[in-house]
């Protein structure tokens, strides 16, 4: 008789790592339990399933409890709930949900992946708010659904502008509801920096999303339909979903007396062994390290669950193999808009005094000369001593999965800015263009730091013209006269080297033009002619972000 292996959560790290088990050993006794109904299932397509995209339930199980026990032989046991551990003894107590029974199973090794449930925060009036959900697994979506297709809101309100606040956005919109989206932070998406965020919250108002930032709920009213803000604001909603964020589910843990981080998430070795070596733990409910920064972090998403599971079964058969951090490496749609990120942000790098140059670039989704191509805007981060790259950011119509996949990637494979114009990656202009987005962010990331040009940030350039700086604008005429930093000059860059008298070269010359490109070619004319010369990072595109613009979307 083999190992007797027991698994706490039956989803995404939980079913990872009991397939993975098997295939390791035939002869162990690995035992599921699950307090849901459900395991396997696709947590993340939940939201789109409320909006109608995904229309059959049955997509949303992966695997069924009597198909997943066929075929890896586990012992599968839905509405099963751990109630205790019982460490000097090996076993855990459990409950069945449907009996009320308690029994106890004995374990040689226990494996914890009982994720992270949505922040419920006791605001005034929400006990009595009969409208008020939260979005995790398949009875909250189907409670939802139900709401949604027998209820007919006209007003929803989703509380949280994270990734899961944002797919509800959007989903109930797509089903026709009018959505208020409330966020108490300036910006929504966290793992974005607030310029790349701009982006996004232009697009939601765009698309008929009302937008309240910097505020935050104070009560609710009249039984959920009236939720009043922080700000004084009033809400009417038909429905609210609360989206503010997960806490780790670490009771248990906790209770049995393991190690627990400041954020309450289970501590675990690069083994993902827990302060008890008997004892693993997996997904959103441990503490990881920042891939990046290496401090404790929490990341709760599938990659790093499912990644978990497989090295967690591994080393319970010996194969001692280290889990290296948590990139963070997400995504989400968000109406016609794709963000993705990977590594830290600004906000991060500041946090923990890392130095770094941030660059800004708006290329093309592919060759401008094919139809369709939209622009992408990227911030990469990078150590400007060494080159090591940081983290990055997109977001864009098309093609921004696959340019932060492959920084994600030369991020994990150690690669530095200098190495990414050495990428040859595939081209024909349908899919992208000879100098592909990746590249180009290794162009200007090795022209600043061989000093090539030198760069002022979105944020730095009013308070520079403020004091007297002078910011030449070199895009056409036409495209300046549809909008413009406050304060800069227009001389276009055709024009430039025949009036070079109007400048003086006594003061440092800033630049600035669409995207940041005929900046960089301004900068190197008037260098190169004895001037002191700065470019604006991301242009008039970045920059416009931020502080609004009708200017007309151009590239180049
Ligand atoms: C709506 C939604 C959308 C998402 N979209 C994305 C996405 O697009 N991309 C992405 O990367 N991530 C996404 N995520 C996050 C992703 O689903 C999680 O990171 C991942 O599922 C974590 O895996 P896990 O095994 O730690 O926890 P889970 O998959 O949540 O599984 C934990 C299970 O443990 C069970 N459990 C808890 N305690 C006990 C107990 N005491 N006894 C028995 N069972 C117990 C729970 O019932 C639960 O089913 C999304 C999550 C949600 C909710």
């Amino acid at each position: 008789m083999g190992k007797k292996i027991v698994i706490v959560g039956g989803v995404a790290g939980g079913a990872t790592a009991a397939a993975r088990l098997r295939r390791l050993d035939e002869t162990s006794h690995i035992v599921v339990f699950e307090k849901g109904e459900y395991i396997s299932f696709a947590n993340c397509g939940l939201p789109y399933y409320i909006g109608e995209t995904i229309t059959n339930r049955n997509d949303l199980l992966v695997q069924t409890v009597e198909g997943m026990s066929k075929r890896f032989n586990l012992d599968i046991r839905p509405l099963n709930e751990v109630t205790k551990i019982n460490r000097d003894q090996k076993s855990v107590q459990v409950k069945n949900i449907r009996t009320g029974e308690l029994y106890e199973e004995a374990y040689d090794t226990l494996i914890l992946s009982p994720g992270a449930i949505p922040i419920h925060p006791s605001i005034p009036g929400i006990e009595k708010a009969v409208n008020v959900f939260t979005l995790r697994n398949i009875p909250d979506t189907d409670r939802i659904k139900t709401f949604v297709d027998e209820m007919k809101p006209q007003k929803a309100a989703v509380i949280g502008g994270g990734f899961i606040g944002i797919e509800m956005a959007e989903n109930l919109h797509q089903r026709g509801v009018e959505v208020t989206l409330i966020e108490m932070a300036n910006q929504i998406m966290a793992p974005l920096d607030f310029e790349m965020a701009s982006i996004l919250h232009n697009h939601l108002k765009d698309k008929g999303v009302q937008l309240l930032l910097g505020d935050g709920v104070r009560s609710f009213e009249e039984n959920g339909r009236k939720i009043r803000l922080a700000g004084g604001k009033e809400i009417e909603t038909d429905m609210t979903l609360l989206s503010i964020g997960v806490r780790p589910e670490s009771q248990l843990a906790k209770d049995a007396g393991l190690v627990l981080g400041e954020r309450g998430g289970i501590k675990v070795n690069e083994y993902l062994q827990t302060s008890d070596p008997s004892i693993y733990a997996i997904g959103d409910a441990i503490e990881v390290t920042d891939y990046i920064n290496g401090n404790p972090a929490m990341i709760p998403l599938a990659w790093p669950a499912n990644r978990q599971g497989r090295i967690a079964a591994n080393n319970i058969y010996g194969k001692n193999e280290l889990y290296s951090g948590t990139l963070g490496t997400s995504i989400a749609k968000v109406f016609d808009y794709t963000v993705a990120t990977a590594g830290n942000n600004e906000k991060t790098l500041k946090r923990y005094g890392i130095p770094y140059q941030a660059i800004h670039i708006h290329p093309g989704s592919h060759a401008g000369y094919y139809p369709g191509a939209s622009p992408i805007a990227l911030k990469l981060l990078f150590d400007p001593d060494n080159g090591k790259i940081l983290g990055i950011q997109g977001v864009g119509m098309e093609g921004v999965d696959k340019r932060i996949d492959v920084v994600a990637t030369a991020i994990k494979g150690g690669l530095t800015v200098y190495d990414l114009p050495e990428l040859e990656l595939a081209y024909a202009p349908p899919y992208s263009s000879a100098k592909d987005p990746v590249n180009m962010l290794g162009y200007v990331a090795s022209n600043i730091s061989d000093r090539m040009v030198e760069i002022v940030q979105w944020h730095e350039i009013d308070e520079i013209v403020q004091n007297g700086g002078i910011l030449v604008d070199v895009r056409s005429e036409a495209e300046w006269e549809m909008g413009y930093i406050k304060g800069s000059i227009n001389i276009p860059l055709d024009e430039l080297r025949e009036r070079l008298a109007e400048l003086p070269k006594d003061k440092v010359i800033h630049v600035s033009c669409q995207v940041g490109l005929r900046g960089y070619l301004a900068a190197r004319i008037l260098m190169e002619h004895g001037y002191q010369a700065k470019n604006l990072d991301g242009g008039w595109k970045t920059y416009s972000s931020v502080y609004g613009t009708n200017a007309n979307i151009t590239c180049g």
